[in-house]
Order: C-alpha cells, then structure tokens, then sequence
C-alpha cells in the first residue's frame, strides 16, 4: 500500500506513523519523504480511516509489485521531450538502420529521413547478434558518425547500450538511450541508468511477461530516471509465421494502467518487411504512441537485418498512411 503524503506538517505526519507503527506496520519512506510505502498485514487497515488523517493526500492500494510506473500513481502521461521529438503526445516516429555501417551511410538515411519530417534517428554501434560470427556493430565509432549525424540534421539519436562499461560513451554521444530486449531484466544496467539524466527506451524482453516489463520500468523510476519509453517489440509464441509474435493487446492495457508512452517495434516485431507496414497501421489503430522502424537506403546490403528493413521509399509511403491514420483516430475522438 501507498500512502502520499500532502505538503504536511510534521506533526501530522508523526501523527500518522504513530497510528501504523500501533498497528505493526512496516513503513518505508520515499521520494523525499513525500510518499509511504507500507508493508505488512495491511488487512488491519481501514482506508476510510486513513484518509481521514490531515497528513494524507491519496491511499493506494496495489495488487502489483510496482506503483510508479502506474496511472494510480501519476494520472497525468509522462511526457518525453528530446530535441524536436516528444514521446506521449501524439505521433512519434523513431527510424533509421538496425546497424551504424559507415560515416556515409549514416549521413545518407539521416538526411532522407529529415526531409521527411523524421525526428529520431535510430542506429545500432553495439550489437547484440546472436551468433558471435556475425556484424558487432562499429563501437564507439558508430556511436560518433551518429551523434555527428544527430548534430547536422538535428535528430534524437537513439541507441542500444549492451553493458554498463559504455555508459559514458552513451551519455556524451547518445540523445534517448535503448536497452533491448536481451537486457531488459540486466538489473545492473537498470540501476546505472536509473541515475542518468538521458530518456531510456525500455524494449519489452521477448520471453517477458508485462509484470516484469513493468518492474523493470520501475527500477529506473525508482532510481530516478522518469523519463522512460515502453517498447513493444514481439514475443516468442508458437505462431511461425514470423520472427516473433507482437502483442497489440498489450497497447491498450498499458495506456490503461500506466502513464508511460508506449511505442512498437514492427520491425523486430515481424522479421519481416512486407509485415512492417500493416502492424505498424495495428500499432497506431490500438492506441500506440509511436513506432520505431528499421530503414535502410539499400535493406539488400544492410551488415544485419536487412529482411525486416524498409527502404526509404517503402518507408516514406509508410509514413504517409501512418500519419494519415493517426490524423484520422485523433479527429474523430
Ligand atoms: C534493435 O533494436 O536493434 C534490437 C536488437 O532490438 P531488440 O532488442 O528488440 O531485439
Ligand atoms: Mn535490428
């Protein structure tokens, strides 16, 4: 249970800790002092009683592990605002290629995507390839030919850290910083970027359920990091029509129960290309504050998952319909 405090006076909230401590409940004071969280045999509480208390702002009572992340918690959308890009208000859009191959590469979709309005640019330096044969990503490298990138056209860059080691290289070159679906349970990472003052686009793992996703959401919260994007990109399902499973049902009970935005990933989502355009329409038509695809001037020769990557001209007509959609839903709700 939580109890958030009002801007009281000590003694009311003596008074209150005295109440709970009579009844043997543990508390646990956070957020500065502003909010209870008590555990305990908190059957024994009556909440019309507490809320009778001058100190009490709002009891919540929680049948999840997590309260941060909620919407009982913060009613209002967390709002994530980086360069001309602002995550939960309408449409987003975050794209570029799976991998950062080359300084002129990077250039060439950067500057594509620009004029079609983009304002996040995505790119991977660090890799998280399954077989250790294939394409790791430039390193450091990437992360600088994308930064340069981010600067010229002025992009969000969006990048995956795969290991607390690079953390700083992230937060001088890297604008929203993405953990993927591999590390979404690397407590150890989440705690580092809990304490960095960078967005974190927090990919769902593909074997996880949303409880976990969630508590992973609310370690950074806890560590004050609340600037956090949830990523929908696919589960593992007996479907094999495609690389994975993506789980629409999923965007509207997110916006439900969290303040969180929410976007997909129909790229790794589908592991296909001809399957990008018509999920990311679902994404959009479920509720979905955003996408974030896999764009490429040439998917043929992409260093790693050219088969799900759109070229620029498939992705600008994408784009089109996408914002079409979305215009749409937004005027007739
Ligand atoms: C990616 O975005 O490049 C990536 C590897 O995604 P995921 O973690 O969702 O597999
Ligand atoms: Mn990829």
């Amino acid at each position: 249970m939580i109890i958030v405090l009002k801007k009281a006076e000590m003694n009311n909230v003596n008074e209150l800790v005295a109440f709970l401590v009579s009844k043997k409940i543990e508390i646990n004071f956070l957020e500065d002092n502003k909010v209870l969280y008590l555990k305990g045999e908190l059957v024994k509480l009556d909440l019309n009683q507490l809320k009778a208390f001058d100190a009490v702002e709002e009891v919540i009572t929680l049948d999840t592990p997590y309260y941060q992340v909620l919407r009982k918690y913060q009613k209002e959308n967390t709002v994530v605002k980086v360069k001309d890009a602002t995550f939960g208000l309408g449409l987003e859009i975050i794209a570029g290629p799976c991998s950062v191959e080359s300084k002129e590469q990077i250039d060439k979709i950067a500057k594509s995507l620009k004029a079609m309005g983009i304002k996040a640019l995505r790119g991977g330096a660090y890799k998280p390839r399954t077989s250790p044969y294939t394409f790791q990503g430039l390193g450091e490298e990437g992360l600088k030919y994308l930064k340069m990138a981010g600067d010229k056209y002025n992009l969000a860059i969006v990048s995956e850290i795969m290991s607390e080691d690079d953390l700083d290289l992230f937060i001088k070159y890297v604008d929203i910083i993405q953990v993927g679906a591999r590390n979404m349970q690397n407590y150890a990472l989440l705690k580092k970027l809990g304490k960095v003052k960078k967005p974190i686009l927090l990919k769902r793992g593909f074997a996880s359920t949303v409880d976990e996703w969630l508590l992973a959401a609310e370690y950074l919260l806890s560590m004050g990091n609340k600037e956090v994007i949830l990523c929908e990109r696919g589960i593992r399902t007996i479907a094999n029509g495609s690389k994975a499973t993506l789980d629409l049902n999923v965007i509207p009970h997110l916006k439900k129960i969290s303040h969180l935005p929410v976007i997909v990933d129909p790229s790794h989502g589908t592991g296909l290309y001809e399957y990008v355009e018509p999920m990311s329409l679902a994404a959009i038509a479920a509720g979905a504050d955003g996408l974030i695809i896999e764009v490429h001037h040439d998917p043929k020769a992409a260093f790693s998952d050219g088969v799900q990557t759109l070229s620029l001209e498939r992705f600008e007509k994408l784009l089109k319909k996408v914002k079409s959609l979305s215009e749409h839903l937004q005027k007739n709700d």
